[in-house]
């Protein structure tokens, strides 16, 4: 009876002791930035596993962001959570135009729309860059898209109306409500990153892009063509990884794009 009881008892331990490993297991896959051992440093792929906190940055009532085995799947309905001139007028978020953009807004307004990237959750650098097209290379932290330094044609922007770009560095194209270029230095922008080290967005290849900063305010120094390099940001609880930042280089007047070079990982298609 004792025996039994006994062994009774080292079942009911077993057991616990188990459940209790397969959640540390859990955390280690999932939870990246309590992670400080080796294991971060080859992910899944053989690349460094994306910082899972960045995605609490997201604007929630746009971003869904699931996470499927080695990948991540982020879903946007294409609605920022900022004002804009481009909102219809009888949106809350609808605000006038503000001083040093907008003179002249292009066609459209903002409206709902769908995007949908799948990234691996440890994305790797490939052996060459990629250039982006036109469309969609990203999806920012406030749900919109982000595009590059081209508009249709392959003009680049400053050809284009730069005027029409609002506080956001957002306008209105035939695809919807897209980014070209870092926020403007205005009362009104509240949220978006300007000349500092907040998340922007992840582009298509899965790295995550991030502002003009590093967390200790300097500006990083080694970064490669497309604004890369290996290092810490807000979110990685101190493990580095590969991110793109905002190259602190003004393109013309106050403007500079929020990615103008090449993907230094493999392409994901924005559907
Ligand atoms: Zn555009
Ligand atoms: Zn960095």
């Amino acid at each position: 009876m004792t025996k039994s009881l006994f062994h009774l008892a080292l079942i009911f331990v077993f057991l616990l002791t188990s459940c209790g490993n397969d959640d540390n297991n859990n955390n280690n896959n999932n939870d990246t930035d309590t992670d400080t051992d080796t294991d971060n440093e080859t992910g899944i792929d053989g690349g460094i596993a994306t910082p899972i906190s960045a995605f609490d940055e997201f604007n929630p009532k746009a971003v869904t962001v699931s996470f499927d085995g080695n990948e991540i799947i982020i879903e946007s309905n294409g609605l920022p959570n900022h004002t804009s001139p481009y909102w219809p007028e009888d949106n809350p978020l609808h605000i006038d135009k503000v001083a040093n953009n907008t003179e002249v807004q292009s066609p459209g307004r903002i409206g709902e729309r769908s995007y949908e990237l799948t990234v691996s959750s440890a994305p790797e650098l490939a052996a060459t860059g990629t250039t982006t097209g036109l469309g969609a290379i990203g999806i920012s932290v406030s749900g919109g898209p982000i595009f590059n330094d081209l508009e249709g044609d392959n003009r680049p922007i400053e050809e284009v109306i730069v005027e029409n770009f609002d506080y956001a560095g957002a306008h209105n194209g035939p695809s919807g409500y897209h980014y070209h270029i870092e926020s403007f230095d205005v009362p009104e922008n509240t949220t978006l990153s300007f000349d500092d080290e907040q998340l922007v967005g992840i582009l298509s290849d899965g790295f995550l892009l991030y502002g003009r900063r590093e967390v200790d305010g300097s500006y990083p120094a080694d970064l490669d063509a497309s604004g890369g390099h290996f290092g810490t940001t807000t979110h990685s609880n101190g493990v580095e990884f590969y991110h793109y930042h905002i190259i602190n280089e003004y393109y013309f007047g106050n403007v500079i794009p929020l990615f103008a070079g090449q993907l230094q990982g493999t392409p994901n298609t924005i559907l």
